[in-house]
């Protein structure tokens, strides 16, 4: 692998401090999702290897916790830092292990950078409150103290951006982090690790378990001294965590699928709505779970948007993430295709048409023709499943209590976007969308400063912003009395 420096490849895993190795006898190997080359391998561990992070956890989580918010602060400063000067190596770790392209790797990796940035900041703002008393001799105090372990479990769509949003807020706040990362893109995680001791982050607080992830999640789910499980992956495995982690009563931070709705009423700016539908659909070549999934047009500007949003899909090149002059690279695996396919043909049968793109690309791989459907239903199963892939399928509607009804009639809410002019309009929208967030004549809205997550199957709880830090922290009271 070229990279400025090679140390950041590390075919390892980071357990309670110690790495371990990967050995052919007992190691997975990664597959670089353009190529199909060999990446490199990393340790098959499960529930013994699981427990020691979490024991060397707890130990180290006491001495962290009791430093200054200003000296974990400067470590995580020092970590980000590192990031950015690395930023060109981790980018392109992450195009080999998850196929986006090069520009886009370092946009995540800035992206990742970001939270740990932001979180080295909230660490020095966590705080308490002294209440007006119900009695002359007492006094309340409510002070915020670090959750102690915590278990965190990311998915490859952002190998990175996935990572630190999880571990940054929780080490600012005073945690302790056991990590497993996808089985796809384990070493983006792995070289975050590398990073985060050469910031000087003590032995034992950050680990990264690859391997099974029935055993890793079993024990991270029924271990007590494990106090809160963040999770970012699907609805179907965060529900199983969700119910495995009840037996220990743990904190959840769950952020799973989403169905984002995409509308653009009449009097939206058409070109805009355009430019807005190509980040929020194509972004990642579609595997994100903010991506938009139904994009709702509404009569009068159906046709004028259905043919300028096929202009540009059309444009879009395919390819391997490396090369330059990239947009999409492949999707993620076979399944992800057949995915894809389904929801496509699906959607021809009912009556859907093709205005662009259709079908596997002919380079091959898992590489897929960006799409465009117009004459799109609710009944086809785009409407009610997230696709995870580059289709833009495009329903028409009339009315705004008819799309309200529609965007909404779905188990999910985690990101939905819309675009139009009229204020008053904005405003009752935006109020209508059962959703975590919104954007409003923007396809963008991720950002280390706002508060990410979803309502209903969508997930609980909120990464990033002020409110992040809250997740990774406990209120405790303090009655004193005899004043
Ligand atoms: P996707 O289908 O997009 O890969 P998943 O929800 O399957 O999403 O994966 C997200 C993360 O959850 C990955 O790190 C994966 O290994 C992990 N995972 C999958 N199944 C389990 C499980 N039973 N216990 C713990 N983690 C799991």
């Amino acid at each position: 692998m070229v990279l400025k420096d090679l140390t950041l490849f590390r075919q390892a895993a980071l357990v309670g401090g110690q790495w371990i190795e990967a050995n052919l006898a007992n190691s997975n190997l990664i597959r670089n999702p353009a190529t199909g080359e060999e990446l490199g391998y990393v340790p098959e561990l499960g529930t013994l290897e699981t427990r020691r992070a979490i024991e060397v956890a707890r130990v180290a989580q006491k001495s962290w916790a009791r430093r200054t918010a200003k000296e974990r602060s400067s470590i995580l400063r020092r970590w980000f830092e590192l990031i950015l000067q690395h930023r060109q190596d981790l980018a392109r770790i992450l195009t080999l292990e998850q196929g986006k392209p090069l520009a886009e790797a370092e946009g995540e990796v800035a992206y990742g950078a970001s939270f740990i940035e932001w979180f080295a900041e909230e660490a020095r703002r966590v705080y308490g409150d002294i209440i007006p008393g119900h009695h002359p001799d007492k006094r309340i105090l409510v002070m915020k103290q670090p959750i102690g372990v915590v278990a965190a479990i990311t998915p490859w769509n952002f190998p990175n951006a996935m990572v630190t949003r999880k571990a940054g807020p929780a080490l600012a706040a005073g945690c302790a982090v056991v990590l497993k990362p996808a089985p796809q893109t384990p070493f983006s995680a792995l070289a975050l690790a590398v990073l985060a001791e050469r910031a000087g982050l003590p032995e034992g607080l950050f680990s990264v378990i690859t391997g099974s992830a029935v055993e890793i999640g079993a024990e991270m789910t029924s271990n007590p001294i494990v106090r809160k499980l963040t999770f970012t992956g699907s609805t179907h495995v965060g529900t199983e965590l969700y119910r495995q982690s009840a037996g220990t009563i743990k904190k959840l931070g769950l952020e799973l699928g989403g169905n984002a709705p995409f509308i653009v009423f009449d009097d939206a700016d058409v070109d805009a709505a355009v430019e807005g539908a190509m980040i929020a659909k194509f972004r990642n070549n579609g595997q994100t779970c903010v991506c938009a999934n139904r994009m709702y047009i509404q009569n009068g500007i159906y046709d004028a948007f259905a043919q300028k949003l096929s202009a540009k899909v059309a444009k879009l090149r395919v390819g391997n993430g490396l090369e330059s002059n990239v947009d999409l690279g492949p999707l993620i695996n076979a399944a992800a295709v057949q995915k894809v396919e389904d929801h496509i043909s699906d959607a021809i049968s009912k009556g859907a048409r093709v205005l662009s793109g259709g079908k596997a690309h002919s380079l091959g791989g898992t590489f897929f023709e960006p799409t465009v459907l117009c004459d799109v239903t609710g009944a086809m199963l785009l409407a009610s499943e997230e696709t995870f892939g580059p289709v833009a399928p495009l329903f028409r509607f009339v009315n705004e209590d008819d799309v309200i009804r529609q965007a909404n009639d779905t188990e999910f809410g985690l990101a939905a976007y819309f675009y139009a002019a009229d204020l008053a309009r904005v405003f009752r929208i935006a109020e209508a969308l059962e959703y975590g967030m919104v954007g409003v004549n923007t396809g963008l809205i991720s950002t280390a400063e706002a508060p990410f997550g979803g309502v209903k199957s969508s997930g609980l709880g909120r990464e990033g912003s002020k409110y992040g830090i809250d997740d990774f922290s406990e209120i405790k009271y303090v009655c004193l009395g005899g004043i």
